[in-house]
């Protein structure tokens, strides 16, 4: 396990209960994060709670579903002695400053958060008019803050989350900080290297780290999407990725094998760009467009590509697969380091409150 009095910046993020994941989700961010490892204190999460934001009426399947995506973070790389791999739910703390966080955040800085109005359009098969889905970003800012991350990856469009998280620590450090002294009293957070070393505001703000994000269709075209139904996950074997990739939609300007494409409009030649070898996507490129290739051939190349990324994460999947109770320890012990680190972050958070355990005079 990583010192947490690493010198290295810290980052966090988390990933929904989903189950077994999806290249979007590789492409989207696990990718990323495997190759942050080296670079930053690493600490990632299993959101279980974020997951009954949008689905919680029906719970029996989100243990099951938590290792599912803990597994398939294992086959791709993340590495327990280079990163902290926990479940959200298993740090309790996360949900007391969540509600203390709520106490002070004003209703409208929720209401704003772009993607709430368009997910409650969107899926509109849920009620999400509950106070749990407005409050969600509120909970990653706890997420985030308990950590005091130094960055958060994020695409574009969730960096307003980031800067309520922002908005939320600088009202919080407004009303609540520690005297030199009392700081004193927690040792750890504190030294030269500490970004808060000589400050009185507890809370750090985190920065947004823009990580590039392909579009990544899915079978039918549309973006990749467990609700869509339109994935291939990261555990498919060979022959059903093949035959995903076989009804996959193409450039519908392509009626007969003879009508001119462009890889440019069409859903496979996005997975070319992103999977396929330099050659192989010069090759669609010039096949395509002068009808010189059937989708059929260029959808056998698709796979190709797809299939030897997926193959050494399959294989690395085995070991897991074969006996998940490994995944499930290795989270228990990140849950109970990052439990260390979140309780150290409330214990300043309720000193600084006057709500710690211990007795104050009367004044
Ligand atoms: S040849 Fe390939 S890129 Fe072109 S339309 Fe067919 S599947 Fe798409």
């Amino acid at each position: 396990m990583p010192s947490t009095n690493s010198p290295r910046k810290r980052v966090l993020s988390g990933m929904r209960s989903t189950g077994k994941l999806h290249l979007g989700n590789f492409v989207g961010a696990l990718d990323n994060w495997v190759r942050m490892q080296d670079q930053y204190e690493c600490f990632f999460f299993v959101a279980d709670w974020h997951a009954l934001t949008t689905d919680y009426s029906d719970t029996s399947r989100i243990k099951q579903n938590s290792l599912d995506v803990a597994i398939d973070w294992l086959a791709a790389g993340l590495d327990p002695a280079r990163c902290t791999m926990f479940i959200q739910s298993h740090v309790p703390q996360h949900a007391e400053l969540h509600l203390l966080f709520s106490m002070i955040t004003p209703l409208g800085w929720l209401e704003r958060v772009p993607t709430y109005k368009e997910q409650r359009q969107n899926i509109a098969e849920k009620d999400l008019g509950t106070y749990g889905f407005l409050g969600y970003p509120l909970l990653q800012a706890a997420d985030i803050l308990i950590y005091k991350g130094d960055f958060v990856p994020v695409g574009e469009d969730q960096v307003a989350h980031i800067e309520l998280t922002r908005e939320v620590a600088r009202r919080f450090n407004q009303f609540y900080s520690l005297t030199r002294e009392q700081r004193g009293q927690f040792p750890a957070p504190l030294g030269p290297g500490d970004p808060l070393y000589g400050h009185y505001s507890i809370l750090p703000e985190p920065q947004p780290l823009l990580t590039p994000t392909p579009k990544l269709p899915g079978t039918d075209g549309r973006k990749m999407s467990k609700s869509y139904g339109n994935t291939i996950l990261l555990s498919d074997p060979e022959p059903v990725v093949r035959q995903k990739l076989k009804t996959m939609v193409t450039d519908p300007a392509r009626v007969r094998r003879t009508d001119p494409g462009n890889p440019d409009v069409c859903p496979v030649g996005d997975l070319h760009k992103i999977f396929s070898d330099k050659a192989t996507v010069a090759k669609v490129n010039e096949g395509c467009r002068s009808a010189g290739i059937g989708c059929i051939e260029c959808k056998g190349w698709a796979a190709d590509g797809l299939v030897k990324i997926l193959s050494p994460i399959q294989e690395h999947r085995k070991k897991y697969e074969e006996n998940p109770r490994l995944a499930w320890d290795i989270l228990e012990a990140g849950s109970a380091k990052a439990r260390d680190v979140a309780n150290k972050t409330m214990n300043e958070v309720r000193e600084a409150m006057h709500m710690s355990l211990d007795y104050e005079s009367p004044k």
